[in-house]
C-alpha cells in the first residue's frame, strides 16, 4: 500500500533540476546510491540488509537483477519528504513511501520512522524485481514487496499478515488470486489485497515444488516476450484443488 510506480513522474524529474538538497550523507553500495538526511550510522542495519535484498531475492525467486542505478532518498521527517516530493513528485506526497521508475535509475523515497526500514526494503523490492523482469503485474508486485520487506529472518514464519490470514482462515476467507490478477491500478488495490498477495505467494513460495515450478514457468513466459498466461493458470495446471491447497499451506 505504500508503492507507486510512478512512470510519468519519471518526466517531471529529468525535466526540473534538482536544486540542491540538504543532504547530510551520500554512499555508494553497489547498485544503490543512497542519500540520506540523516547519517547512516543510525541506520546501519537498513544499509547491511540492502546490501543483502538483491541476492535473496535473486535466491528466492530465481531470477537475475539487473539494476541500473537505485536512487535511495531518505528524509528525516514526514514533513521534509513532502517538502521534497510536493516540488517533483506531487502525486506521490499522499504515500508513505515511493518507488519510482525512471528511463536513468529508480528512484526510492522514504522517510524516518519506526517503519522506514520496513518502507524502504519494500519499495526496493519493487526496483529490483522491475530490473529482473520486463513487466511485473501489479498484485505480484505488491505482494513479493510484502514478502520481502521484513527482516529476512521474519519473511517464512514471522510476517504480520500470516496471523491476519490466519483469523480470517478462521472467518471463512478463500484465496482469490483471479480477482488479484484482473486489477491494474493502484487505486483498485485495497488494504487486505496485499495480505492476499502475500498469502498466495507464501504458498508459491513456501507451498508444494509444483508450485514454485509453476512461478518458474510463468516468470520464463514473462521473460520470452510473448503474452504469458496469468500465474494463476500455470498454478491450476499444476495444482488441484488450489484454494483448499493455499488454506490449509496457511492455517
Ligand atoms: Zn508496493
Amino acid at each position: 500500500m505504500r508503492h507507486a510506480l510512478l512512470i510519468i513522474a519519471a518526466i517531471f524529474l529529468t525535466a526540473i533540476p534538482l536544486r540542491a538538497w540538504g543532504w547530510v550523507e551520500e554512499r555508494q553500495l553497489g547498485p544503490y546510491l543512497i542519500r540520506a538526511e540523516f547519517p547512516l550510522r543510525d541506520s546501519q542495519n537498513l544499509v547491511d540488509e540492502l546490501a543483502d535484498l538483491q541476492t535473496d531475492i535473486e535466491r528466492q525467486l530465481k531470477l537475475k537483477c539487473e539494476p541500473a542505478e537505485i536512487q535511495i532518498h531518505l528524509f528525516r521527517s514526514r514533513w521534509s519528504y513532502t517538502d521534497y516530493l510536493s516540488k517533483r513528485i506531487p502525486e506521490g506526497t499522499k504515500r508513505q513511501a515511493l518507488f519510482v521508475q525512471g528511463t536513468d535509475a529508480s528512484r526510492v523515497y522514504a522517510y524516518r520512522h519506526s517503519g522506514l526500514e520496513t518502507d524502504v526494503r519494500h519499495e526496493t523490492t519493487h526496483a529490483l524485481l522491475h530490473s529482473a523482469l520486463p513487466f511485473v503485474p501489479l498484485w505480484l508486485d505488491e505482494g513479493l514487496a510484502e514478502y520481502f520487506e521484513v527482516s529476512p529472518g521474519m519473511r517464512e514464519k514471522h510476517n504480520p499478515h500470516r496471523r491476519e490470514l490466519q483469523w480470517a482462515i478462521r472467518l471463512g476467507w478463500r484465496p482469490a488470486i483471479e480477482r488479484l490478477e484482473a486489477k491494474h491500478e493502484l487505486l483498485e488495490m485495497e488494504k487486505n489485497d496485499y495480505r492476499d498477495a502475500w498469502g498466495v505467494l507464501h504458498f508459491v513460495l513456501h507451498g508444494p515444488p509444483a508450485a514454485r515450478e509453476a512461478l518458474a514457468d510463468y516468470f520464463a513466459e514473462v521473460q520470452s516476450g510473448k503474452p504469458p498466461a496469468p500465474l494463476s493458470k500455470h498454478l491450476r495446471r499444476k495444482i488441484p484443488n488450489l484454494e483448499q491447497r493455499i488454506i490449509e499451506h496457511l492455517k
